[in-house]
């Protein structure tokens, strides 16, 4: 089955396609670049939704639509759809994080559980939609760590890790990330409705 990827984001798309082949390596991914639209939901369903529409109806393709972001907890689920550009629209990934930090700088460990949040959007070309979701439960570090991953990977630190570590995502390798992650998550809860396709 072939199926385009409505993101122009690299990251996405490689971490998509490192999850895709671990689990279902016969689905064929091809990438996007027709027009994205403005996305003006207010919630990760509506705007992978308003991305999967748009590439599923200039491709004439099954289209798949991530959204996703990080929901802090005692900021009451923000930056949450606000995350790309948390610090302003230039959506600076260093800047977004840093203002993250040092809003949160005075709380205490027990009060910055965080989680990320996935959203995917599958829309068929005959009209059919679906929408699921993957959550990653964890905190917020006190500073960042480790070149790895993107965004807010480096300040979030995931529940359940071996041996009780600590790590930030920023610190995973890129298999140990795309194994658990939110996205992931989100991934296997679709796995089912493609299969049935
Ligand atoms: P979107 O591309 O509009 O869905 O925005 C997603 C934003 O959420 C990214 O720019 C990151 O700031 C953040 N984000 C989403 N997924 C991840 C992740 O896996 N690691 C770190 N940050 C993420």
């Amino acid at each position: 089955m072939r199926v385009v990827l409505a993101t122009h984001n690299p990251h996405k798309v490689g971490e998509f396609q490192q999850i895709v082949q671990q689990t279902r390596p016969d689905l064929e991914v091809v990438g996007y670049d027709g027009p994205e639209p403005v996305e003006d939901g207010v919630t990760f369903a509506e705007n992978a939704l308003l991305k999967a529409r748009a590439a599923a109806a200039h491709t004439g393709l099954a289209a798949l639509a991530d959204d996703s972001g990080i929901c802090v907890d005692v900021l009451g689920g923000s930056p949450g759809v606000f995350s790309a550009y948390w610090a302003g629209q230039k959506k600076d990934a260093t800047a977004n994080l840093e203002l993250l930090l040092d809003q949160l700088r005075d709380i205490a460990d027990p009060h910055r559980s965080a989680h990320f949040t996935s959203t995917i959007a599958l829309v068929l070309p005959d009209g059919r939609e679906h929408v699921v979701e993957g959550i990653w439960p964890g905190r917020l570090a006190h500073d960042a760590s480790g070149g790895g991953g993107f965004g807010y990977d480096p300040i979030f630190i995931p529940d359940g890790q071996p041996d009780g570590a600590e790590r930030t995502v920023g610190d995973f390798t890129a298999e140990e990330k795309q194994s658990q992650s939110h996205r992931a998550r989100a991934f296997a809860a679709l796995v089912p409705l493609l299969a049935a396709l």
